[in-house]
C-alpha cells in the first residue's frame, strides 16, 4: 500500500562541510543515511528520520541539521498535523498506535502554575553554603511517637522502628526494566544510586546476576507478569515494589516483543530466548485490598520483615482512597505515577488520555492520609514526568516525601525524547537491547553523567530551601503555605490545598 505519509522530518547536509566520512550512516539506527559510491555522495531519506539527533551530534564537521517538516496540511485548531498522519498511520497499519515516553500535551503540567515563596524581612533566609541544610530522607512507615528510656545520661530507644531506605537526596531513579533498557543503562543507574546515595528501580524485568552487587541502592520490582522474581531476588534489593499500575498505561499490561529477549534478557526474565513478554493487565491474585495485603506480607515474610514494601500505582480519579487502602493493607511506602509518567512502550491513546496530573495526586493522597491520621504510616513517592529540582521541591511542598525520575535521568544519559522507544533501536543506546547498539553507553560515563545531575538538582534545592527559610526538608513535606497558585480555578486551588498567588 502506497503511504501517504508525510516525512517528519527534513534532513539538510551542508556538502561544504561533508567530508563523507560516514560517521551519520553507521550512527543512525533507522538508515537514514547512506553513501552513494558511483556518485561519490551521501543520501538522506528524510521518511525514516525520527529527530534523534544522534547523527547531528556525532558529525565531526557539523555538517548536518534537522528540520521539522512543516507539513502540507493547512493550520486547523482541530485537525491538527498530528491527528491526521495518526489516521493515515493506522489506515495503513490498522494497528494500535505505540509510542514511547511521557504524555506531551500542554494542558497536563500544573508546576508552571505553582509558585514558591521566599523570605524577606521577617524569617530571615538561611545561607546554605554556610549552614547546614539537610535534605536526607528516609521512606517507609514512621512511628507517630518514641518511647525512650533515659538511664545515667544514657538514651535508649524503645520503640521498635520499621525498615526504612535512607536516600542522601529525595531523587530516585524510577523503574525502567532490563530489555525495555541496556544493560549498561542499568548498570549506569545504579552505579550512581550508589555513588550518590540514593536507589534505583529494576523495573519489571528482573536483575541481571552482574548487578546483584549494587543490590543495597536497589529497589526491586515484583509486577504482573513475575520475571525475574525469585528468592534471592528479593533479598538482593534493599526495598520491593509491587507495580499496579504506571502513569503511562494506567490499567494495561505490558509487552516486551519477543526479538528484544536475547539470552542474558531471557535468563534474568527466566523465559525462553526469544518469547514475546506479556505483562497481564491485572496482578492474578490481587483483586481486593485484603489480596494487596496477602501479597505485601508475603514479601515481607520472604524477606524477614527486613525490607519497607512500596506499592506503585498509576495516579487515577480515586487515587486518595486507593492509597489509604493501600497503607491499610501494610505498604510502607505509596508510589504514585501521574499521567505524564513515561515508559518504552504505550498505545498513544491510553498515554494521551488516560490517569490524572501527580500534582493533583500527591496533593489529595497526602491530604487523605493526613485526615484519616495515617500519613506516618507511609511514605509517598511521586513520579511522573519530573523535570527540574523545581519540580521536585514543589512536589514535596505539596506532599511527597521523595520522587522518582526516569526522562530526565534518560536525558542526562543522552536521550533527546524522540519518543521512538518502543522500536528499540534507540540510537543513543538507552532503550534497547541491541548489543551492538547498546555498547554507546559506557557504565562509567553514564554514572558520572547521572551523579552530576542528581548533585546539580540537589544543591539547587538547598538554595531553594535557604530562600525559604527552611534548613530541612523534612519541615518542608506538605507545608502548602509555601506555595500559591496562579492561573487556577477555585476548584484546583482547593484539590491542590494551596492559596491563590496574592492571598
Ligand atoms: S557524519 Fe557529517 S561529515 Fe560525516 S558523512 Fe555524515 S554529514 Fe558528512
Ligand atoms: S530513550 Fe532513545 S528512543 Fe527513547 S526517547 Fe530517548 S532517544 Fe528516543
Amino acid at each position: 500500500m502506497k503511504s501517504y505519509l508525510p516525512s517528519e522530518f527534513i534532513v539538510e547536509r551542508d556538502e561544504d562541510k561533508c567530508i563523507r566520512c560516514k560517521v551519520c550512516v553507521n550512527q543512525c539506527t533507522y538508515e537514514t543515511h547512506s553513501y552513494d559510491e558511483q556518485d561519490d555522495v551521501m543520501r538522506s531519506k528524510d521518511e525514516n528520520c525520527v529527530n534523534c539527533q544522534r547523527c547531528v551530534t556525532m558529525c565531526p564537521t557539523h555538517a548536518l541539521s534537522i528540520k521539522k517538516n512543516p507539513g502540507p496540511f493547512r493550520d486547523n485548531a482541530n485537525w491538527t498535523s498530528e491527528i491526521i498522519k495518526d489516521i493515515k498511520k493506522q489506515a495503513e497499519t490498522g494497528g494500535v498506535l505505540l509510542t514511547g515516553m511521557g504524555a506531551d500535551k500542554p494542558y497536563l503540567t500544573y508546576w508552571e502554575r505553582l509558585l514558591v515563596n521566599a523570605s524577606q524581612v521577617t524569617n530571615p533566609s538561611i545561607d546554605p553554603l554556610r549552614e547546614p541544610m539537610e535534605i536526607r530522607t528516609y521512606l517507609g512507615a514512621k512511628p507517630d511517637a518514641l518511647e525512650m528510656d533515659l538511664e545515667d545520661g544514657d538514651i535508649e530507644l524503645k520503640t521498635k522502628l520499621a525498615p526504612q531506605l535512607t536516600l542522601e537526596t529525595p531523587i530516585m531513579f524510577s523503574a525502567m526494566s532490563y530489555g525495555a533498557i541496556s544493560l549498561n543503562v542499568h548498570e549506569s543507574l545504579a552505579r550512581a544510586a550508589t555513588k550518590a546515595g540514593t536507589y534505583f528501580n529494576t523495573g519489571e524485568g528482573g536483575l541481571d546476576s552482574r548487578l546483584y552487587k549494587y543490590g543495597e541502592h536497589a529497589i526491586v520490582q515484583v509486577a504482573s507478569g513475575r520475571f525475574g522474581v525469585h528468592s534471592n531476588y528479593l533479598n538482593a534489593g534493599a526495598a520491593i515494589e509491587i507495580k499496579i499500575g504506571q502513569g503511562a498505561k494506567p490499567g494495561i499490561g505490558g509487552h516486551l516483543p519477543g526479538e528484544k529477549v536475547t539470552d542474558d534478557i531471557a535468563r534474568t526474565r527466566m523465559i525462553p530466548i526469544g518469547t514475546d513478554a506479556l505483562s497481564p493487565a491485572p496482578q492474578h491474585d490481587i483483586y481486593s485490598i485484603e489480596d494487596l495485603r496477602q501479597l505485601i506480607y508475603a514479601l515481607k515474610e520472604a524477606t524477614d520483615y527486613t525490607k519497607p514494601v512500596s506499592v506503585k500505582i498509576a495516579a487515577v480519579h480515586n487515587s486518595a482512597a486507593i492509597a489509604s487502602g493501600m497503607v491499610r493493607a501494610g505498604a510502607d511506602i505509596i508510589a504514585l505515577d501521574g499521567v505524564r509518567g513515561s515508559t518504552g512502550a504505550a498505545p498513544k491513546v491510553i498515554r494521551d488520555n488516560v490517569g490524572i496530573p501527580i500534582e493533583l495526586a500527591i496533593a489529595s493522597v497526602d491530604q487523605r492520609l493526613r485526615d484519616e491520621g495515617i500519613r506516618n504510616k507511609a511514605s509517598i513517592v511521586a513520579a511522573g514526568g519530573f523535570r527540574s529540582s523545581g519540580d521536585v521541591l514543589k512536589a514535596i511542598a505539596l506532599g511527597a516525601d521523595a520522587v522518582y525520575i526516569a526522562t530526565a535521568a534518560l536525558v542526562a544519559l543522552g536521550c533527546t525524547v524522540c519518543q521512538k522507544c518502543y522500536t528499540g533501536k534507540c540510537p543513543w543506546g538507552i532503550a534497547t537491547s541491541d548489543p551492538w547498539i547498546s555498547k554507546r553507553i559506557n557504565p562509567d560515563i553514564g554514572a558520572e553523567r547521572l551523579v552530576n545531575l542528581l548533585r546539580g538538582w540537589s544543591m539547587e534545592i538547598k538554595d531553594m530551601m535557604g530562600g525559604m527559610g527552611v534548613n530541612a526538608i523534612e519541615s518542608l513535606r506538605g507545608n502548602r503555605l509555601h506555595l500559591r497558585g496562579v492561573n487556577m480555578t477555585d476548584t484546583e486551588l482547593k484539590i491542590l490545598g494551596v492559596k491563590m498567588a496574592g492571598e
